[in-house]
C-alpha cells in the first residue's frame, strides 16, 4: 500500500494555501467545504477565489503578498499550488520540517498527503486514488460510482445514524444489530429515503423495532412494492440511474416484447423472469390478467418489477395499471424512460422542432382499428409541427395518403426508424408519397416510428449513429 489512506477533521483548524490561480480555487473550495479556517497567500488572488471567499464569511484570511516562513505557523496543513517550482519545493521542505502536512498540487514526491477524487454523498463519501499513476482513470472510475450511488444515500445514513442509539438499546447483541440494519438497507426502507418520503421511512423503521420480539429478522425488511420502471428504446445506455438500481433490486420482473434483450440483461440475475408481451393481433397476456399478476405478487411481499419499453406513461398503459395498485394499496413508483420519439429521433439526427422547421410535436397512435386508421386528419395537417406515429407499420399507407388528402403538402419529408437505438437501426427516409414503397421493399420489422415534417431534411446533415448501416 503506497498510502494510507484516512478521512481528515479538519473542521475549524488551521490551514495555509499558498497561490492563488484556478488551481488554488479548486483546492480552496475542497478545504472549505469539509470547514477548514483557512489562511491563502498569494501574491495575486484570481477573482474568483475571491468571489468563492465572499460565500463563506470569516473562513478565509486572505494576504496578498509573498510566502514567508512564519505562514506554517501553527497549521495542520500546507496546500501549496503555485507555479514558481523553486518555491513549492521550498515551501514543502519547511512543512516536513515541522510535520506538517503538505500537499503540493500535482508534484506527488513533494507531498505527504494527496487529495482523492471524491464521490460525496455526505455522510457517506468514497475516496479514490491512483497515487498520481492516472488522474484520468481515476477521474473514469469516480463517474461509475457515482453513478452507482443513489443521490439520497447520506440521508439514509442520516437516518441510520439518527436511530443508532435507539437501535442499541433493543439489540444489545451486536450480532442481532447488523442483522436488524442489514435487513433495513436491503429492504423497502432506502427506497423510501430516496423517493423523498423520510417521515414514511421513519415510521416503518420504528414500527420494524416495536414488533422485532415476535418477528424473525430474516421475514422482515420487505413489504411488497410495484415498480413500474421505462427501460427506453432498447439502448441500455439509456437506461436512467434509478431504473437500473430498481432493476438490480427486483425479486420477480414482468416484461414486454418491446424490452430489448441488452436491457432484460440488466435485471439481477436471480430474479424471476416472466414475459407478459402482446403480439400485434393476438393478445396471450391480457391487461386486466397483468393488473392481477402485479397485485398477487406485491401481496406476496415481492419487489415487484414491471418493465416496459420506452415511458411508461407514453402509449405504455402504465396509468391504468397503477390504478388498480392505487385501488389496492400497493406501493409502487413510477421511473420514466426515454420514449421512443425521442430517442429514433436523436439516433437517426432528426430533431423534433426546430426553430426553422417545427415550432410543436405531436406523438400520435397509428394503431389499426377495424382495418383502418382513424384520427383527425384535418387537424393534423400543420406544416410548422413534427409528427410522431407510434405503433404504424401497417398504417403507413393509409397515414400518409390521409395526410397527403387532407392538404399536407405529398413532398413532405416522412422518416421511418426501425429498431431505434439499437445496433440493427435502420433509418428509412423518403416523403409521403414514396415511403410506403421504400418501406415495403426494405422489408424492415417491427418496432417502427414514423416521423413526419420539414426536420426530417434534417437527418442527412445530423446523422451520426449506426452511420454504416444507414
Ligand atoms: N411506451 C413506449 C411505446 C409503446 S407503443 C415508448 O414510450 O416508447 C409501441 C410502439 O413504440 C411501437 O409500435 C413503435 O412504434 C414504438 N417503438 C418502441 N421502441 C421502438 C424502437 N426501438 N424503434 C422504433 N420504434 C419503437
Amino acid at each position: 500500500m503506497d498510502y494510507l489512506p484516512l478521512f481528515h477533521n479538519i473542521r475549524n483548524r488551521s490551514c495555509l494555501v499558498v497561490g492563488g490561480g484556478q488551481i488554488a480555487l479548486r483546492k480552496l473550495r475542497t478545504l472549505l467545504e469539509a470547514g477548514a479556517s483557512i489562511t491563502l497567500v498569494a501574491a495575486k488572488i484570481d477573482p474568483d477565489i475571491i468571489k468563492l471567499i465572499s460565500e463563506y464569511s470569516n473562513a478565509v484570511n486572505m494576504y496578498t503578498r509573498k510566502f514567508k516562513k512564519s505562514d506554517l505557523d501553527q497549521r495542520v496543513l500546507v496546500v501549496v499550488a503555485t507555479d514558481d517550482g523553486a518555491l513549492n519545493k521550498t515551501i514543502s521542505e519547511l512543512a516536513q520540517e515541522q510535520n506538517i502536512d503538505v500537499n503540493v498540487v500535482d508534484q506527488p514526491e513533494l507531498c505527504t498527503v494527496i487529495f482523492p477524487s471524491i464521490v460525496d454523498r455526505s455522510p457517506v463519501q468514497v475516496a479514490i486514488s491512483s497515487g498520481g499513476a492516472s488522474p484520468v482513470l481515476v477521474r473514469l472510475l469516480r463517474a461509475q460510482i457515482e453513478a452507482l450511488l443513489p443521490a439520497g444515500l447520506g440521508k439514509l445514513a442520516e437516518l441510520a445514524n439518527d436511530y443508532r442509539d435507539k437501535v442499541k438499546e433493543v439489540f444489545k447483541n451486536i450480532g442481532e444489530r447488523r442483522s436488524f440494519w442489514e435487513s433495513v438497507f436491503q429492504g423497502d426502507i432506502p427506497e423510501r429515503v430516496y423517493t423523498g418520503n423520510i417521515t414514511e421511512a421513519k415510521e416503518l423503521l420504528e414500527s420494524r423495532l416495536a414488533d422485532v420480539k415476535d418477528e424473525s429478522l430474516t421475514k422482515q425488511g420487505v413489504a411488497g412494492e410495484v415498480y413500474l420502471v421505462g427501460g427506453g428504446p432498447g439502448d441500455p445506455d439509456l437506461l436512467t440511474f434509478r431504473a437500473l438500481r430498481l432493476m438490480q433490486q427486483a425479486d420477480v420482473v414482468l416484461y414486454d416484447r418491446l424490452v430489448s434483450p441488452q436491457v432484460l440483461d440488466m435485471v439481477r440475475r436471480d430474479a424471476e423472469r416472466i414475459y407478459v408481451g402482446k403480439k400485434a393481433g393476438s393478445h396471450p397476456v391480457t391487461q386486466a390478467n397483468i393488473n392481477d399478476k402485479l397485485v398477487e405478487l406485491a401481496r406476496e411481499g415481492k419487489r415487484v418489477l414491471r418493465l416496459k419499453g420506452g415511458d411508461p406513461f407514453i402509449f405504455g398503459r402504465g396509468g391504468e395499471e397503477i390504478e388498480q395498485l392505487a385501488e389496492q394499496g400497493i406501493r409502487f413508483q413510477i421511473v420514466p424512460g426515454i420514449t421512443a420519439a425521442s430517442g429514433c429521433a436523436s439516433y437517426a439526427g432528426i430533431p423534433l422542432t426546430h426553430r426553422d422547421y417545427a415550432q410543436s410535436v405531436r406523438f400520435i397512435t397509428g394503431h389499426k382499428k377495424a382495418g383502418q386508421v382513424d384520427l383527425d386528419w384535418p387537424g393534423l395537417v400543420n406544416d410548422r409541427e413534427t409528427l410522431v406515429f407510434y405503433m404504424s407499420l401497417t398504417g403507413l399507407e393509409d397515414i400518409c395518403a390521409n395526410l397527403a388528402r387532407h392538404g399536407l403538402p405529398a413532398d413532405t419529408p416522412a422518416a421511418l426508424v426501425a429498431k431505434g437505438t439499437t445496433a440493427e437501426q435502420t433509418v428509412l427516409v423518403g416523403d409521403l408519397t414514396n415511403l410506403p414503397s421504400i418501406v415495403r421493399e426494405s422489408g424492415v420489422r417491427a418496432p417502427t416510428l414514423l416521423i413526419i415534417g420539414q426536420v426530417v431534411s434534417l437527418h442527412n446533415k445530423l446523422t451520426w449513429f449506426n452511420k454504416t448501416e444507414a
